[in-house]
């Protein structure tokens, strides 16, 4: 079974639904309030256990009720949490005010998320066995930087996706195998809209990019292969919420089971497809055998 390791953030998503969201100063009445288990690392845990792999994810929660919530959602999914550490203080949280027009405003407080700037010894074991190591930017770049610095040495792929998007250090860039941004995000790193050409001056810091695009599916490119684009399936989206985290999980894991790029491309677009068309973040994520089924349809 391909093993994939997580290293990355967890948070309770607290969601309010309002007609229009509060200027300065204002108060308004909201519709409705969900809390929702989510943060990329722990979305992408899960699509990556959904899709096959065998998953450990590394991070920290609170050592409060969204904690406990948080773990049991991966639990529940199957991620082993042996390395979820709990620790003094307040989970990760996402306060988001989402209005009628499905524009949304959000405040994140990493809480426990900001307690990991290092790795534990059980943490660099954890990654030398993986296939893998997924990682995101919701946790401090220390600790990201930690974890790609130990993929590195052990020859395990990283797969970086560049989100919430900043600057990259280079050392961190150094050690980043794949790197896998949406297209807003690729066009915020290079300065350069169009990903055809962002591509070419990320290629210039890591040795292989995949742009994800949307409905239009997906662009790999690498510095000793010409961009290949890979359709994605024609669906009808009713919540785009994930649908890159989904992508990620699912391709780490095609990728891990030896697949070629563009074969694993396929299949996680397939997985990704089928997440856009059902609410929600990680609720929204397909298994093995419905992604297989799609793959094989599409
Ligand atoms: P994005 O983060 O919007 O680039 O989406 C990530 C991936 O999700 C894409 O590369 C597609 O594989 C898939 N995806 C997103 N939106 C759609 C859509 N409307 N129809 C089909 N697949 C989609």
């Amino acid at each position: 079974m391909t093993r994939i390791a997580v290293l990355g953030s967890t948070n309770m998503d607290l969601v309010a639904y309002v007609a229009r969201a509060p200027q300065h100063g204002e108060t308004v009445t909201g519709r409705e309030f969900r809390t929702v288990p989510g943060g990329k690392g722990a979305n992408q845990a899960i699509a990556a256990a959904r899709s096959g792999a065998e998953v450990t994810m590394i991070g920290a929660v609170g050592n409060d009720d969204f904690g406990t919530r948080l773990r049991a959602t991966l639990d529940h999914s199957g991620v082993d949490t042996d390395l979820l550490r709990t620790v003094e203080g307040p989970s990760g949280t996402a306060h988001i005010v989402v209005d009628d027009e499905g524009g949304n405003a959000i405040v994140v407080v990493p809480g426990a998320n900001g307690t990991v700037t290092a790795l534990h010894y059980d943490d660099e074991a954890a990654i030398t066995g993986a296939d893998a190591l997924l990682l995101q930017l919701e946790l401090p770049m220390d600790g990201v930087f930690a974890g790609a610095d130990a993929a590195r040495r052990h020859g395990v792929r990283t797969i970086l996706t560049p989100a919430p998007v900043q600057p990259l250090p280079p050392e961190l860039l150094e050690a980043t195998g794949l790197l896998v941004p949406n297209e807003h995000e690729a066009a915020a790193l290079t300065g350069i809209a169009d990903p055809h050409e962002a591509v070419t001056a990320l290629l210039r810091r890591v040795p292989e990019v995949v742009i994800t695009l949307g409905a239009a599916g997906s662009m790999y490119a690498s510095r000793f292969a010409e961009p290949v684009t890979v359709p994605a399936p024609q669906v009808r989206a009713v919540d785009t919420t994930a649908a890159g985290d989904t992508f990620v999980g699912a391709l780490a894991v095609a990728l891990g089971e030896g697949r070629p790029m563009e074969k694993a491309m396929a299949w996680a677009s397939a997985a990704a497809a089928l997440s856009v068309q059902r609410p929600g973040a990680s609720s929204s994520m397909p298994y093995r055998s419905e992604i297989d089924a799609e793959a094989a349809a599409s």
